[in-house]
């Protein structure tokens, strides 16, 4: 067992962790990155407690995590900022949802990784894999695993190698992210410990602090609108949709956008074939409006680690059993979290009533909580989007 070879994909959230958790499984890693270096995309993220379970699994939790803001609530909030939905997260029972600077995250995950014995290769693009454990680079001779992992994220060219059927819906909102100092303008001092979702018409405002001293901002809405570019949030044309924010959005006026992308939803027809297992965005993106993308990337990899480290079951029989423990859950996660797009489409008088409601009959709370407690081996009934998107 100890001297089964792996090559991961992708070093980003899911393949780190993947790596990390197969090397402290006793298996001989090599992870290859196309970019030069290892690095964090975005700004802030959202840990829940599936993704806090995965971290604390590879041993990455506590540098992860070391400073971040522990908030007392998450809340969806009118343009006048009256709040209509209220989850409180990080009470004595209750879910845990930290948040952290990206770049800790990516730094923690790469100390596990180095720490459990994992060879990092960086500026080394793979180009294909097949099904027999190889895998082809641009400029490296092909080098063979018992065990492949792709994680080369939502855009995942290495799919198409293997030739698997899947759905990719391009929806037509996406954010833009960045991040601030903590503005003095900023909410009432009981609010600026909170994660705030403001709604106004197709436009959303996230405010979520990270560390004592930034707040991560990300805008919403849909590709096409102007306030909104690659590289440019115009603060002032957002201000007059959240002017309770004004303060907040006078900090962002001029701060570079540090991302913008559009949101994806990816169902693979099977997450394996032969020797070769694809995980995170490239296997299930989702829309990032339950801030679960990284945890089901991270959760699925542990996951995966754990399935085929088992002793007894041949690799095919190993990972047919992770899919089929796993999969259920991470589609259920993805299920809500495409369908809370449906958020941006109404007036807000129908949206903030009708969350306002689902929220106080808990069933809309459980479906996000489900998704933060996604553990390997639940199994909930599974449904999906049948067609492409068109709107
Ligand atoms: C606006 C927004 C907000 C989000 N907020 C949250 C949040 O709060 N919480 C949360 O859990 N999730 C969040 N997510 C989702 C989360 O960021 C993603 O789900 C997660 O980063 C996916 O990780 P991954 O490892 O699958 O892919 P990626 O992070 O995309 O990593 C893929 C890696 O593979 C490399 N690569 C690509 N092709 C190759 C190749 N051919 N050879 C070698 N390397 C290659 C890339 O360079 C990259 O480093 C958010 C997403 C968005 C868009």
């Amino acid at each position: 067992m100890s001297s089964r070879t792996a090559t991961v994909v992708g070093g980003g959230i899911g393949g780190l962790t993947a790596a990390a958790a197969l090397a402290r499984n006793g298996w001989q890693v090599r992870l290859h990155e196309r970019l030069p270096a290892i690095r964090a995309i975005g700004a802030g993220i959202y840990l829940w407690d599936n993704g806090l379970f995965a971290l604390d699994t590879i041993g990455a939790l506590e540098a992860a995590t070391a400073g971040a803001h522990v908030a007392p609530a998450v809340e969806m909030r009118a343009r006048n900022g009256k709040a209509f939905l209220t989850v409180n997260v990080n009470t004595e029972d209750g879910p845990r949802c930290l948040t952290v600077l990206r770049d800790q995250l990516v730094t923690a995950l790469v100390d596990a990784a180095e720490a459990a014995g994992v060879v990092l290769v960086t500026g080394s693009a793979a180009t294909a894999v097949r099904p027999d454990g190889t895998v082809h680079f641009a400029a490296a001779e092909p080098e063979r695993a018992d065990l492949v992992v792709v994680a080369d994220g939502v855009h995942s060219r290495l799919r198409d190698s293997v030739d698997l059927a899947y759905t990719r819906i391009r929806m037509p909102q996406g954010a833009a992210r960045m991040m601030i100092p903590a503005p003095a303008g900023g909410p009432a001092a009981g609010d600026a410990v909170r994660h705030l979702e403001f709604f106004h018409g197709r436009r959303r405002l996230l405010f979520t602090p990270c560390t004592p001293e930034q707040v991560y901002l990300a805008f919403t809405c849909d590709a096409d609108d102007p306030a909104v570019d690659g590289s440019f949030v115009d603060t002032g044309a957002w201000s007059r949709s959240f002017p309770g924010m004004a303060g907040v959005l006078e900090a962002a006026d001029g701060v570079p956008v540090t991302r913008w992308d559009t949101f994806e939803y990816v169902r693979l027809s099977r997450w394996s074939r032969g020797r070769v297992a694809f995980l995170g965005d490239a296997a299930h993106a989702q829309p990032p409006y339950l801030g679960q993308g990284g945890g089901t990337a991270m959760t699925n990899a542990v996951a995966l680690a754990a399935a085929v480290s088992r002793p007894g079951p041949t690799l095919p029989a190993a990972l047919a059993a992770w899919e089929r423990e796993t999969r259920p859950g991470v589609e259920r996660t993805q299920r809500t979290s495409y369908r809370m797009r449906l958020l941006n489409r109404v007036p807000d008088s129908v949206r903030n009533t009708l969350m306002g409601l689902t929220g106080r009959t808990s069933r809309y709370i459980d479906a996000h909580l489900a998704a933060t407690r996604l553990r390997p081996g639940t199994n909930p009934p599974t449904t999906h989007p049948s067609r492409k998107e068109t709107q």
